[in-house]
């Protein structure tokens, strides 16, 4: 059986009041709707990773970091480290998002550095890749993704892989602006990020990879999405940045995990 998560990045937003409330809320609803089989995880600025930490404690909420350095110490002026990010109770690390790549001048190549290194820790790297619009109108989605994916886990082990949780967003999906992609053709490219895992690692790997969906979920779309053939679950911004729009993504999922569990509808 797959996993199934759902997550929210909070990017650049929230002070520490506006994380409190927000995490007394989701913890509150956790507390008396338990996710079940839903992995639920926040990834929050480096601010708030400690507080965060401490007020999820005792919850199943799984706190992330947004990007660390791929080297553990050093002349490194305004950068985080492994092992600062791990300082912080936290073990799980956001790398590769559109807006670094685009804003930050991360590569292929730093995400790789990025994913060995958080690996190394005891990180688990949520990679995320995607398409320009550009690349999908000349067609070319499927190889820019499938080659997004094999550079970040280049040098990672067939031990190591199992670790990585990897989130398509396409570029042209996200944030303001965005159109959020059909079910059908996120999928498609689920598949094909899959397929490109069993090159690598073998059937068996990719067929339990979680691959995550992200741009413009919203709660009318993440039903369909969690629906589709190869999707394992949400990353969402902006509709997840109120406590209610992630408790009701992670509602969204549990309905999709019982009505999987009791198999194909007649
Ligand atoms: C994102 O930026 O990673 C994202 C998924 O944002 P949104 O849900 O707001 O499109």
């Amino acid at each position: 059986m797959r996993r199934v998560l759902v997550g929210t990045g909070w990017k650049m937003n929230f002070l520490l009041a506006e994380a409190e409330a927000y995490l007394a809320q989701l913890c509150a609803h956790l507390r008396t709707s338990p996710p079940g089989a839903v992995e639920v995880f926040v990834v929050a600025p480096f601010t708030l990773l400690r507080a965060v930490r401490e007020r999820t404690r005792g919850s199943p909420v799984r706190v992330g970091a947004q990007n660390v350095h791929f080297e553990e110490s050093g002349a490194f002026t305004g950068e985080i480290s492994p092992p600062m990010v791990v300082d912080c109770g936290v073990d799980l690390v956001e790398l590769g998002h559109s807006e670094r790549r685009a804003l930050f001048g991360e590569t292929d190549l730093t995400v790789n550095h990025k994913v060995r290194a958080a690996l190394a820790h005891r990180l688990t790297p949520l990679v995320c890749v995607g398409e320009s619009r550009e690349e999908k109108e000349m067609g070319v989605a499927e190889e820019s993704v499938v080659r997004q994916v094999k550079m970040a886990l280049h040098g990672v082990s067939a031990e190591q892989a199992p670790e990585v949780l990897i989130a398509y967003e396409p570029v042209w999906a996200i944030g303001k602006g965005g159109t959020p992609a059909e079910p059908s053709y996120a999928s498609r490219i689920h598949a094909a990020i899959r397929s490109g895992l069993e090159d690598r690692y073998g059937a068996a790997l990719a067929a339990r990879a979680p691959i995550l969906y992200g741009g413009s979920v919203n709660l009318a779309n993440a039903g369909p999405l969690l629906s589709a053939p190869d999707i394992d679950g949400l990353f969402v911004g902006r509709v997840a940045w109120r406590a209610e729009g992630l408790i009701a993504l992670v509602e969204i999922a549990k309905e999709w995990v019982q009505r999987r569990a009791r198999g194909p509808a007649q």
